[in-house]
């Protein structure tokens, strides 16, 4: 008789362990709370879908923060150029933007998601939709459907849960309470690439939506160049993302809006005649200040000083006067979730043979830049890949 296998989630992580367990031969079904499979990983594609880096390995597996010992060989086994080539095999031709960020060309993931399940589907695998995990032993999983109570007990199980941002979409950290009970070790849920909150004043207004371009950010323990967006709601967008985690530790967030320009330069500049300009006139052709800085220096630092070298110094280093990190349903990933101690180096759960977890239920962290969807598809293969050698084992 065929080997059954059960994959508990359909993001990425679940896919990937159900397409490897299917192509294997295993007799795979998903089983998915939603109505309709990958909701996030849609929700990914209205930005563009990054799905992975073009960078060296040694690079790429230093943007993980966790257990990197742990992570590493496993995202070795499925690199960038791998991802490339995954995607191209499902039809959606890549190309690398200039961050070295990679997309699909068509930048969403609706085409790439309905390939890759019609691919599932011929390789014989059944997804089960509306179909929410609701607890078990690890050897039997009960399921609340539109039909009642389900359960099954099959030979292996991959939980891709997914972690507890945007809950919405599926990944609500629910399944954390089944293994709290279970005495499974787990990390607390932590926001990770979201905005920084803050309280903007009225005067902020006209810049809602405008880029913040070509500044660095300053916390306690880094330097990071990079770009954000000025919302209502505070600061966001890659380059505050790449810092949350130094700002869930210590708050303190710093400036740099001319980070090209050195402290003497901006003082020469700022020493010219004015002539008849306007301060602000005077501060764009001078300093290249753009409005969208010059209102942040107002914002964070009014009265300004007079004293050209005092001013430089606000320019260098302004003060960003927050309210912390927004709440992690808003947040694009989230840290923590079941600890690698948990779990052997094949991601089966230590304490229940069989039951492997994936994606990024898992306690680690990564930046935007693709590393999020890439080490969901890594530890959804290599569990997918161990979970076939575990039941060969069981055979003989
Ligand atoms: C707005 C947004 C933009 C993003 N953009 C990018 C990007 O461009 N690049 C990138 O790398 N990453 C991006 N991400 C992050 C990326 O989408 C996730 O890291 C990735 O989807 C995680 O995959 P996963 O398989 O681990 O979990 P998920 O994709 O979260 O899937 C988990 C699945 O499990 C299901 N589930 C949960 N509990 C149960 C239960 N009890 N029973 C049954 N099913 C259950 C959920 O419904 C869900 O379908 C973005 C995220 C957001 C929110």
């Amino acid at each position: 008789m065929r080997k059954q296998a059960l994959v508990i989630g359909s993001g990425p992580s679940g896919l990937m362990a159900a397409d490897r367990l299917s192509a294997a031969g295993i007799s795979v079904t998903i089983a998915e709370a939603k109505p309709s499979a990958g909701r996030k990983f849609l929700m990914a594609g209205k930005s563009g879908l990054n799905l992975t880096k073009d960078e060296t390995f040694e690079t790429f597996q230093q943007a993980y923060w966790g257990r990197q010992s742990l992570l590493t060989p496993i995202l070795g086994t499925f690199q960038s150029k791998d991802v490339t080539a995954w995607a191209d095999g499902l039809g959606a031709e890549t190309f690398v933007g200039s961050t070295k960020r990679v997309f699909p060309k068509v930048m969403k993931a609706s085409p790439l998601l309905r390939s890759w399940l019609a691919r599932l589907s011929d390789q014989g695998v059944t997804l089960r939709t509306r179909w929410r995990w609701a607890g078990g032993d690890g050897r039997t999983f009960a399921f609340e459907t539109p039909e009642g109570t389900q359960e099954l007990c099959p030979d292996v199980t991959i939980l891709a849960l997914g972690g507890a941002s945007w809950p919405r979409l599926g990944s609500d950290g629910a399944w954390t309470a089944w293994f709290a009970g279970q005495k499974i070790p787990l990390a607390p849920f932590t926001p990770c690439n979201v905005a920084v909150r803050i309280d903007w004043s009225s005067h902020m207004s006209t810049q809602f939506g405008k880029p913040l371009k070509s500044v660095t950010f300053l916390t306690n323990a880094r330097r990071v160049r990079g770009e954000a967006v000025i919302s209502a709601k505070g600061l966001e967008g890659s380059g505050i993302y790449e810092i949350t985690r130094d700002l869930r530790q210590n708050k303190d967030l710093k400036i740099d809006l001319l980070p090209d320009w050195s402290l003497n330069k901006i003082i020469t500049a700022l020493n010219k005649p004015k002539g008849k300009d306007s301060q602000s006139t005077f501060w764009r052709k001078a300093l290249k200040l753009g409005p969208e800085k010059q209102s942040l220096l107002h914002e964070f630092a009014r009265p300004l000083p007079k004293d050209a070298e005092e001013l430089a110094k606000l320019i260098k280093n302004l003060p960003v006067l927050h309210e912390g990190l927004r709440p992690i349903e808003e947040a694009i990933s989230t840290g923590g979730g079941v600890s690698f101690d948990a779990l052997d180096e094949t991601l089966m759960i230590k304490s229940m043979p069989g039951v492997f977890c994936v994606g990024e239920m898992l306690d680690w962290e990564a930046p935007t830049g693709g590393y999020l969807i890439s080490a969901a598809l890594a530890t959804g293969r290599w569990a997918g890949t161990k979970a076939i050698e575990y039941l060969q084992h069981q055979t003989h």
